[in-house]
């Protein structure tokens, strides 16, 4: 039984709480295919903040593939 942390007021702005969960040696390997840089943990994927793209992660597979990541909105 899992019980949730919040504490009952949802949508208070903050994403840092991933969606979604990788293997720990896969998400220690991942970097941005466009710039081999390092990626950060948001809510819908793996970010790069210096390319300005998110990658999303869906079921569990990260989609590392510039084409289809999405705009990061500042
Ligand atoms: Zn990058």
């Amino acid at each position: 039984m899992e019980e949730q942390q919040y504490s009952g007021s949802r949508g208070s702005g903050k994403e840092s709480a991933p969606a979604w969960s990788l293997d720990p040696e896969l998400r220690q390997i991942l970097v941005c295919p466009a710039c081999k840089g390092d990626l950060q943990d948001r809510h819908r994927g793996l970010a790069c903040l210096p390319c300005g793209l998110l990658y999303p992660v869906v079921d569990g597979i990260p989609w590392m593939i510039e084409e289809e990541a999405e705009s990061l909105t500042p």
